[in-house]
């Protein structure tokens, strides 16, 4: 099962990693997050896992 690092949730389903390919090291098990919309999701403004999709959407857009 994993938990949302946005609301610290467990994630029935549709669950994305938010943390992938920051860590080369691999030391970092990666962070999952429900999915963008996900109603069962209610991520606290400022959160952990609200910054990595904030800088990931932004990366993704350099990158587009
Ligand atoms: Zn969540």
């Amino acid at each position: 099962m994993n938990i949302c690092v946005d609301c610290d949730k467990a994630i029935q389903s549709g669950a994305v990693v938010v943390a992938a390919g920051h860590s080369m090291s691999g030391a970092r098990p990666d962070m999952y997050a429900h999915a963008l919309g996900d109603e069962a999701c209610q991520p606290r403004a400022g959160s952990r896992g609200d910054q990595l999709r904030r800088a990931m959407a932004e990366e993704a857009a350099l990158h587009r």
